[in-house]
């Protein structure tokens, strides 16, 4: 499955809105702050991007918070285990799953 990564900045407006999409639909992420996280600004000057959100999926980036493109290529979602409520992350490509639960060994249906 596809690492997820975004880069941000704590006053853009569009950063948080982009945080709050990825946890609406059940997307599991990284952040990076790039005024806090030299190495994370070093790698968008690197790739002459100047502004932010910026996203890494797999290895596609996105420069600024396009949902469609987002959905389109995040090949995972997050998933609650109905018996013990653990988070785990599902491949959202192959449709309905038989899932059984990392933690508590019980098995549930499962639709991305
Ligand atoms: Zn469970």
């Amino acid at each position: 499955m596809k690492k997820v990564t975004i880069y941000t900045t704590q006053s853009c407006g569009y950063c948080k809105m982009a945080k709050a999409f990825l946890a609406q639909n059940n997307i599991q992420y990284t952040e990076r702050d790039i005024e806090r996280d030299a190495q994370a600004r070093e790698e968008l000057i690197q790739r002459n991007i100047n502004g932010v959100p910026v996203f890494f999926i797999g290895n596609e980036l996105i420069v600024g918070f396009d949902k469609e493109k987002i959905l389109a290529l995040v090949d995972h979602r997050i998933a609650t285990c109905p018996a013990c409520q653990g988070k785990m992350r599902l491949p959202s490509d192959k449709g309905k799953l038989r899932v059984s639960c990392p933690n508590c060994k019980d098995t549930f249906e499962w639709t991305p």
